[in-house]
């Protein structure tokens, strides 16, 4: 039995696969943010409980928000900050008293869509994430190209490529960079685009959701029409460098800003024009797993 654990920053979700590649179990809980030893007991629980449930027990696969140093354990470059400097592999290996493999949770979602998901049977898989924050991970024969430093995937924190004069130096990311392509291309970015140009004041209580803007601009908004199509040129921008340099078969969308339909109506054609190739075929597609991709990818870490 395969067990997958996807440590969010909002939630902590366990999920037992049989070896029949079906689901037996799956529990979530609210993750204790800023506390490590919280995350730590919330975990352990988690799988004694989806064990139990099934009445079996299995390997583990932890993905989190960031990565681990492949030498020494210790989680870096996370967006949940106070993990990072943690020994997380040690704490995760004593604290579920057996082997545990760990991921970035891109790479999680990355491998789901791979093995059984809109990106099965394709050998190299890149996966998006365009929600709260904006990231990917890479799957190579439906499993996570890590590479030595694991830092395989980590395309959000590149700056934005082409930037004109009004996108340099770009907002502060939480990396301690300047117009890392996160801070243009998240839904919150988005949705950031439309308020800071909007006319009206939206008060900081209730900004509008990036659901609620391209709803607006399906109703005809020419605000939001234009923060669309501008998003849509800096997903263009970050993404051509990914086909110029692996042109992966295939690239898979997750996250809030993946259910816009007209991203996959608007975004191939503008990818076309930025690609050093000038003929452009790769597919583009939402992923199939949604929201389960992360816990799903994390239990698939174990798969031989
Ligand atoms: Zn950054």
């Amino acid at each position: 039995m395969l067990v997958g654990v996807d440590w969010g920053g909002t939630k902590i979700e366990a999920m037992a696969i049989g070896d029949d590649g079906q689901t037996t179990t799956r529990l979530r809980e609210m993750t204790p943010r800023s506390d490590y030893e919280g995350c730590l007991a919330t975990i352990a629980s988690l799988v004694s409980r989806v064990e139990d449930e099934a009445g079996a027990s299995g390997t583990v696969g932890v993905g989190i928000p960031g990565s681990v140093d492949p030498r020494t354990g210790i989680a870096k470059g996370a967006s949940s900050t106070w993990l990072n400097g943690k020994p997380v592999a040690e704490d995760l290996r004593r604290t579920l008293k057996r082997e545990v493999r760990i991921a970035n949770d891109a790479d999680c979602f990355a491998v789901s869509e791979a093995v059984d998901g809109a990106g099965a049977g394709h050998h190299v898989v890149f996966a998006v994430i365009l929600g709260s924050g904006a990231g990917a991970g890479i799957a190579v024969a439906g499993k996570a190209h890590h590479g030595p430093n694991n830092g395989a995937g980590e395309w959000g924190h590149n700056p934005l490529p082409k930037p004109d004069v009004t996108e340099i130096p770009g907002p502060a990311c939480y990396c301690g960079r300047y117009g890392c392509l996160e801070r243009w291309i998240s839904g919150w970015s988005f949705a950031r685009d439309y308020h800071t140009h909007a006319s009206i004041d939206l008060g900081p209580s209730q900004p509008l959701a990036p659901a609620e803007i391209i709803e607006r601009m399906r109703q005809g908004d020419r605000l939001a029409k234009l923060v669309w199509s501008r998003y849509v040129d800096r997903v263009a921008r970050g993404l051509s460098l990914v086909v110029n340099i692996l042109d992966p078969d295939i690239l898979v969308f997750g996250g809030g800003m993946a259910n816009v339909a007209e991203l996959y109506d608007d975004l191939p054609g503008k990818l076309a024009e930025q690609t050093f190739s000038p003929c452009f075929y790769t597919p583009l597609t939402p992923a199939l797993h949604g929201d389960s991709s992360g816990v799903r990818g994390a239990a698939w870490l174990w798969k031989e």
